[in-house]
């Protein structure tokens, strides 16, 4: 018996959280993947990075080490067969994990390819299942431009299982993977250059937050190569390859590309059927996650709204919902999403950023302190941290903001307040955990906020 009350194409983040969801309603729930379930944050994405970012971590904590005192007995070395295959490790374990999700919530995970056949119509290899609502959760892939010498370059899914570190490595790209990469790669030992077509990575986050964490990234021996585009990539004879740019070229043993993912709805059989795609063949849908055929749906990547994973969890529960209770979902909103680049340092936002809010907003309230954090201040390499809130001039927070150390976590938890809809003065007012970095953000709620002598 193959009917069933959903099929869900995928299972990664967004796919899994609605099967179980559908589920614990009392639906007959199939999943199709075709890969390790877990989908790109487990197999290869956020969790397999943010395990090398920590590796690459300790590179900068054995000099500091020294500062507190640490006599090491030896120049450190990284052996990078054994990071990788620890870090396989906890992804098998994960991938059970997943599987055992689906199987104590009574999902039956069926491991093959997927094709949707009709409205109602999955074949799954060669078996058939008819299904009266259909999820296209299928994530996405990254994505190389036409280009000369496209063969030699690599896109995030190779480093993570890279036979042996690059001595040299070159990134194309200024957004989160390439920032993050560029960071693990230095960190693991690599001479690193970022490569950027305009002057400042990671378009679209608060302009402050990015210029402080540029300076940090030269400051630790990254290379930039900003407003530069690349012409062409050839191999030479010794392994390594040439990145020809307008006004030079840089040689390395591996070039990575990362200028952003595209859905992987291709092949699936949506065209053929009308869904409606986007050029880039993202699943356009309406509020409810409904494609322009009614029982099929999307979320997550295969739509790219936002491509984050706790954003194809948020649309996996408000479809599950909306579909279960026949209630037209509230909408996510997709204007103030916290979120980290796991840069070193993080940075770290949420709610608005400064030019966001004042085109909502108007006038605003904008607080920001520099310091060093004490735990660099006994030596080692030298490290700086910028916190920067944003209100409305009634007292309302908006927005928050964060490069430095741990800021991923410390905004996690200042999310709430901006989320809630907190005022400086109960930001002012809440007490403070002493010393730590996140402190400074109650300072930053004191009106008249005072900067502390040697603030930027
Ligand atoms: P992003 O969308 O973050 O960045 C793409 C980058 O590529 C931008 O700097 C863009 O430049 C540049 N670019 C795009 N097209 C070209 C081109 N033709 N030539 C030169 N440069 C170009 O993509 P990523 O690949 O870094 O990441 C993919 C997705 O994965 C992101 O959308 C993110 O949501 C998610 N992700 C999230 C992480 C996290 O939450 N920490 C970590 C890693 C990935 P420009 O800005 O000038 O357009």
């Amino acid at each position: 018996m193959n009917d069933c009350d959903l099929l869900v194409i995928g299972a990664g983040s967004g796919g899994v959280r609605a099967a179980r969801l559908a589920a614990a309603y009392g639906w007959r729930v199939v999943v199709a993947e075709c890969s390790a379930p877990g989908g790109t944050c487990v197999n290869l994405g956020c969790i397999p990075k943010k395990l090398l970012h920590y590796g690459a971590e300790y590179a900068e904590e054995w000099e500091r080490a020294a500062a507190y005192g640490w006599q090491l007995p030896a120049v450190p070395r990284l052996h990078w067969a054994t990071l990788r295959a620890n870090k396989d490790r906890e992804i098998h374990r994960l991938n059970g994990v997943y599987r055992e999700l689906l199987s104590t919530a009574g999902v039956q995970l069926v491991e093959g390819q997927a094709r949707i056949q009709g409205p109602h119509t999955v074949h799954i290899g060669t078996t058939a299942y008819t299904a009266r609502h259909i999820l296209v959760a299928i994530g996405s892939e990254p994505w190389v431009p036409e280009l000369e010498g496209r063969e030699h370059v690599v896109v995030s899914d190779a480093l993570f299982a890279l036979p042996e570190l690059p001595a040299r490595a070159i990134i194309v790209g200024g957004g989160y993977i390439a920032v993050e990469f560029a960071c693990i790669l230095k960190g693991l030992g690599a001479d690193t250059t970022l490569v950027y077509r305009g002057p400042l990575p990671l378009r679209g986050f608060d302009t402050d937050l990015r210029a402080f964490l540029l300076e940090q990234l030269r400051a630790q021996g990254i290379h930039l190569c900003l407003n530069a585009e690349v012409a062409a990539v050839t191999a030479n004879g010794d392994g390594s390859r040439t990145v020809q740019l307008e006004d030079r070229t840089l040689t390395a043993e591996l070039v990575l590309y990362a200028l952003g993912r595209r859905p992987r709805t291709r092949g699936l059989g949506l065209e053929a059927l009308g869904v409606e795609l986007s050029a880039h063949g993202a699943v356009i849908v309406n509020d409810h996650f409904q494609s322009t055929v009614p029982s099929i749906h999307a979320i997550g990547d295969a739509v790219g709204r936002a491509r984050l994973t706790p954003v194809a969890l948020a649309e996996a529960g408000l479809l599950v919902r909306s579909l279960v209770s026949a209630d037209p979902c509230s909408p996510l909103d997709y204007d103030s999403i916290p979120t980290a680049v796991f840069s070193h340092p993080h940075m770290a936002v949420t709610g608005l950023n400064e030019t966001r809010a004042r085109e909502q907003h108007g006038e605003i309230v904008v607080r920001s302190s520099v310091f060093t954090p004490l735990r660099y201040t006994l030596g080692g390499p030298p490290g700086r941290a910028l916190l920067k809130i944003i209100a409305t001039t009634d007292g309302r927070l908006v927005g928050a903001g964060m490069v430095g150390p741990e800021a991923g976590e410390i905004m996690q938890a200042l999310a709430v307040a901006v989320r809630a809809g907190a005022t400086l003065d109960q930001l002012g007012s809440t007490l403070s955990i002493h010393p730590t970095l996140a402190e400074e953000f109650i300072d930053l709620g004191n009106v008249p906020y005072k900067p502390m002598p040697g603030d930027g």
